[in-house]
């Protein structure tokens, strides 16, 4: 008897016919888009800085306020599968964007090991570098802007 393959719900069911938890599960906890994020007036360039959300817990990469979010933070932007054209200012690891973009999902994604582990290990979330933004007068965000690289954070010149 020839065993039947298990297909994981990412690889079968389209992003925009996810359930609620299916949706909520695909995002890898890594914080990254709960960094600050400046935009060039002129290009409409977006540009990411390690400076965060003063509602992300850093250490823990969790939203503090979470079922609150946009009430208390009102930027704060809830992805929906109807916003697959904005996924594009998305940090390119982020899962989304990535499912979106290759219909599937990395092998160090905490759906496919079964924990966060792989994803801490090689650092792609940001708890080792992120600062809270109330710890940085506003003048100065642009000198933390980064760029992304593999998923990690390099020092980058808005030019
Ligand atoms: S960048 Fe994507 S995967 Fe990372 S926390 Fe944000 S929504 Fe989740
Ligand atoms: S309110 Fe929470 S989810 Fe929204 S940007 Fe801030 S930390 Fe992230």
């Amino acid at each position: 008897m020839i065993a039947k393959r298990y297909e994981p719900f990412w690889k079968t069911i389209p992003m925009e016919q996810m359930s609620s938890s299916e949706w909520e599960s695909l995002c890898d906890g890594c914080g990254k888009c709960c960094l600050q994020k400046l935009q060039d007036d002129e290009t409409e360039e977006v540009y990411y800085t390690n400076l965060a959300c003063h509602q992300l817990n850093i250490a823990t990469c969790q939203c503090k306020v979470y079922e609150t979010r946009q009430e208390k933070v009102a930027s704060c932007v809830t992805l929906t599968a109807g916003q697959i054209d904005v996924f594009e200012w998305l940090p390119d690891t982020c899962s989304y964007r990535v499912l979106h973009e290759t219909k599937d999902l990395p092998n160090w994604h905490p759906l496919v090991t079964g924990s966060n582990k792989e994803m801490l290990r090689q650092g792609l979330s940001v708890r080792h570098y992120a600062v809270n933004e109330r710890t940085v007068s506003e003048e100065d965000w642009e000198t933390h802007v980064i760029k992304w690289v593999h998923g990690m954070p390099e020092p980058h010149e808005i030019v």
